[in-house]
């Protein structure tokens, strides 16, 4: 599959508009040399899929990673995914499965982020959200207030919902894609936790909330605020839940255009592992550039201790 550029996923038409941090800005955007970049690392935003394991089977030298992040007491790491159709303990139990006996280090999904915004940014919004039941219980858990879900293609009036949530939702059904357009076309603004279109499973790829972006702004004619990586807000996100200034973050991860985007376009930095989606082919001329580029999260190892 071809890596897509920045420019094929979904846009998002209203981000310039809005009011957002003056980034602290450097050139762009030659290598650092390795040393220099861990000097200047605090936290390690870790993707999971292509980075720590690939499908179901550990990656190479991924635990020992881990394990000298824990041991670097200058260093955090904290483990990222832009997907949004489960919650942490997922991951944890994943990780566990697949054999990590250390300490749990915390896991964060785009639909964490989309929870921060909400009670950063609309703590007062009453929410259609499209999400799995986990996910759901996930936003119920945190105080949002959610929309009953629809039962027909029918939004009922009484019940209208100020915003539309997409998760990477796999309970989608017809009713509910009825009802959130309708909303919008009714006034809701529609938001959505991720950008990705397609996601890797050990059958091939399935439609992911990208995929239902298209549809649902087909039909309204509305495209919406996408939270995820590469956006701003999973970086506001993250600063938020670690307490770690975002130039002294770096996002570990295999996507050029979602995990090294999210940290080189705002203000962090950007590893690129080349042990999933992106190999050292795709760089030349592409948009987006990462400070460091290393096999696997493996190669680290050495520089951690
Ligand atoms: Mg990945």
């Amino acid at each position: 599959m071809t890596v897509p550029s920045p420019s094929d996923l979904p846009a998002r038409p209203n981000a310039s508009s809005r009011p957002e941090k003056a980034l602290p800005v450097r050139p762009r955007r030659s290598r650092l040399p390795l040393a220099q970049l861990i000097k200047e690392t605090r936290l390690f935003v870790v993707d999971m899929d292509g980075t720590i394991y690939l499908g179901e089977n550990p990656l190479p030298g991924a635990w020992d990673f881990l394990r000298a992040c824990q041991a670097n007491p200058r260093l955090n790491c904290l483990l990222f995914t832009n997907n949004s159709s489960t919650t942490a303990a997922h991951y944890e139990q994943k990780l566990r499965r697949l054999g990590w006996n250390g300490p749990l280090p915390p896991i964060v999904t785009s639909g964490d982020v989309a929870i921060a915004w909400l009670q950063r940014e609309q703590p007062r919004a009453r929410v259609c959200l499209l999400a799995t039941p986990s996910v759901t219980r996930q936003f119920e858990a945190a105080g949002i207030s959610l929309c009953p879900p629809p039962s027909g293609p029918d939004c009922n009036q009484a019940r209208r919902p100020d915003l539309v949530l997409l998760t990477f939702d796999q309970s989608l059904t017809y009713a509910k894609l009825a009802s959130a357009c309708q909303a919008i076309r009714e006034g809701a603004s529609f938001v959505a936790t991720h950008p990705d279109i397609n996601c890797p499973t050990e059958n091939g790829f399935i439609p992911d909330c990208g995929a239902m972006i298209s549809l649902i702004s087909t039909s309204t004619g509305v495209k919406p605020l996408i939270l995820g990586k590469p956006f701003p807000e999973t970086v506001a996100a993250i600063e938020t839940l670690s307490g770690v200034p975002r130039a002294q973050m770096t996002f570990i991860g295999d996507r050029l255009y979602t995990d090294i985007a999210c940290g080189v376009n705002n203000g962090a930095h950007g590893l690129l592992v080349l042990s999933g989606e992106a190999s050292q082919s795709d760089l030349p001329g592409y948009p987006v550039q990462p400070d460091a580029v290393l096999p696997s999260v493996a190669d680290l190892v050495p520089w951690l201790s």
